[in-house]
């Protein structure tokens, strides 16, 4: 028993093994990925969430340099979802990445992704991303979450829809974010 237990983890040991590492990645710590742009209420809640789960939570705004159709750059992201969680410093790492994902936690040495699940239609595209990741980096695991009820319909794309015709977002993003989307949309105008 001992011998197929013992065989049994060495050979976890060596699917997880990575080029330069000698050991799997840290399970402990948990990238959040997303577009950020910007950050919102709901995104908050999940970050909260992995907080109290991962020992550290690394929140990673992607972009493409090459076609970005995003409101706020990159680092203007960043900044937001320091500026909205300042009780998290310490634990959580706001950073950008462009490329493959799995590239990205290798490179950070996290574990695990997490993904936040709103309503049903969220289910097939992140179905489909967990399975491309996992087929590219077995070692890595994504975990979903989900926020309160209050941020089911949040969404970026329809907090930026609504801000840009004048509609009132207050209850969807960070009061921080707030300010920077009326300087946005004036300089816009
Ligand atoms: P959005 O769809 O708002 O543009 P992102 O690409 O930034 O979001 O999303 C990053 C992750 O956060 C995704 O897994 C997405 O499903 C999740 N997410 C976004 N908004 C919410 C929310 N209100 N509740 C739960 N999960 C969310």
């Amino acid at each position: 028993m001992a011998g197929v237990r013992k065989k049994k983890v060495q050979g976890k040991k060596t699917a997880s093994r990575r080029p330069g590492t000698s050991s799997a990645p840290d399970g402990r710590m948990a990238i959040y990925p997303g577009s950020f742009d910007p950050i919102t209420k709901g995104h908050v809640d999940i970050i909260r969430r992995a907080c109290n789960v991962f020992s550290q939570v690394t929140v990673a705004v992607a972009y493409n340099p090459n076609k970005d159709e995003a409101m706020f750059s990159p680092d203007e992201r960043v900044q937001m979802i320091h500026d909205a969680l300042p009780e998290l410093k310490g634990r959580l790492i706001a950073d950008s990445f462009t490329g493959l994902l799995v590239d990205y936690a290798r490179r950070i040495d996290a574990g695990v992704l997490v993904r936040g699940l709103r309503a049903v239609s969220d289910f097939e595209y992140e179905f489909q991303m967990t399975m491309m990741n996992r087929h590219l980096c077995p070692d890595v695991e994504t975990v979903f979450l989900m926020a309160g009820e209050q941020h089911f319909y949040t969404s970026s794309r329809l907090v930026k829809e609504v801000a840009t015709f004048g509609g009132d977002v207050t209850n969807f993003v960070p009061p921080e974010v707030l300010d920077r989307f009326h300087k946005r949309l004036k300089n816009k105008r």
